[in-house]
């Protein structure tokens, strides 16, 4: 039974006012809010265990260090990692993504090589890739979509030739809500010998993720978008691939031996670690990931799909709005333009009204020229949101929808 009431409970932030209206937070593929017990985890360990990790033989320092290795533990367990060792904090998919870009292209990328990603790419798991191509004369390929905002694969099998070195693609898109076919992705780019990396920034928060089932080659997301603290991320990657890159940064805990001359690496995870990490972060991330799998992903996802359908049904029935991608299979977010009106506008008038959408680009500023929009505002939801709140938002969206006619 999941009860979304009592849930909710779980997250301070959901019970205060915004602009005098009770907040409804529909901004979650943005970022997630905390619940009480990741709040607490930091505030326990910078009130009482504070202390530098993997360097003190005193008290605090092993606590912390415990309490940072658990979570790399817990990291493990939700993706379903072989081992630990896979598991790299960094501070965010975006660092996640810029690792291996550049650790890849520098062991692996030569003239006139190619790498693909899809045109719906968040500019995270684009730009780093056309700053690494141009950097090693390679070329990026894209994998089109169509207009319902669904990935042409067969298009994709045909972009892989000898020189495809690399494939990076989006789980879920953040801005469509299109659910990527990812098993046959990484299938095919494994039928040609190519590894492939997945962006999980906005799937790890709404489905279960099985990296040994999926076998993918490395897997990114962020700590914010799936209720931890921001400033914390993970990558997940083969050991047979990490030990080939090599590393990302130099300085501290990422060395075995230094001369002055000459160091020697550390083993995996830390030899991607360079410096102190962001423990703190890591330790409220195993506390966030531990909730969730309180709740259990899969009861999270039928939650989520609901209220996927019901706000896709609300808005289809306002004559005004036209959704923005309309894959058969969508997850956390739905894009909308509303007749007349520019989504600044719309989203600042629902603010008022104590409802938190997202307008603009979303950071996906390709999408956007695809269907020639100057953005979209985009309702996305997490694990607290209630179909109450998209009645409320629905009603004041089809009162605006009228007002720009
Ligand atoms: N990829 C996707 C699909 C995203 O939605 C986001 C965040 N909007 C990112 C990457 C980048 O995430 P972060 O800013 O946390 O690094």
């Amino acid at each position: 039974m999941y009860d979304v009431q009592s849930i909710r409970n779980d997250f301070p932030i959901l019970g205060s006012t915004v602009n005098n209206h009770p907040l409804v937070y529909f901004d979650n593929a943005a970022t997630t809010q905390k619940p009480q017990a990741v709040i607490d985890a930091i505030v326990e360990a910078y009130s009482r265990t504070n202390s530098n990790i993997h360097r003190g033989i005193h008290t605090l320092s092993q606590i912390s260090t415990t309490q940072y290795e658990q979570a790399r533990k817990t990291v493990q367990t939700f993706i379903n990692a072989p081992s630990d060792k896979e598991i790299i904090f960094t501070k965010g998919v975006t660092e996640s993504l810029n690792l291996v870009a550049q650790t890849f292209g520098e062991a692996f990328l030569h003239e006139g090589d190619e790498v693909i990603v899809s045109a719906m790419e968040h500019h995270s798991n684009l730009v780093p890739w056309q700053i690494v191509c141009a950097r090693h004369k390679a070329t990026l390929r894209f994998i089109p979509f169509n207009k319902a905002g669904v990935l042409d694969v067969e298009a994709y099998k045909n972009l892989f030739t000898e020189k495809t070195k690399f494939v990076s693609v989006v789980h879920i898109s953040n801005t469509l809500g299109t659910v990527n076919p990812i098993q046959t992705l990484i299938d095919i780019a494994h039928s040609h010998n190519v590894p492939i990396m997945i962006d999980g920034a906005q799937s790890i928060q709404h489905c279960p993720i099985d990296v040994q089932k999926l076998d993918c080659d490395f897997f990114a997301f962020s700590g914010h978008k799936v209720y931890a603290p921001t400033g914390i991320g993970v990558l997940w990657g083969k050991e047979k691939w990490l030990e080939k890159l090599p590393p990302y940064q130099g300085g501290g805990d990422m060395i075995e031996t230094v001369t002055l001359e000459k160091t020697t690496y550390n083993t995996l995870p830390f030899k991607f670690e360079a410096g102190t990490t962001n423990y703190v972060g890591a330790h409220a991330l195993g506390v966030a990931l531990r909730y969730i799998m309180n709740l259990g992903i899969e009861n999270i996802q039928r939650h989520e799909s609901e209220l996927m359908t019901y706000a896709t049904q609300k808005l289809q029935e306002i004559p005004q709005v036209t959704i923005i991608g309309n894959a058969p299979e969508k997850a956390g977010a739905i894009s909308f333009e509303v007749a007349g009106a520019h989504p600044a506008d719309l989203g600042m008038i629902l603010d008022k009204q104590g409802i938190a959408i997202r307008t603009g680009t979303h950071c996906t500023e390709p999408i956007m020229q695809f269907y020639g929009v100057p953005g979209t505002a985009r309702m996305s939801f997490g694990l607290y949101n209630t179909i109450e709140e998209i009645d409320y938002a629905a009603r004041i969206i089809a009162r605006v929808a009228t007002m720009f006619e």
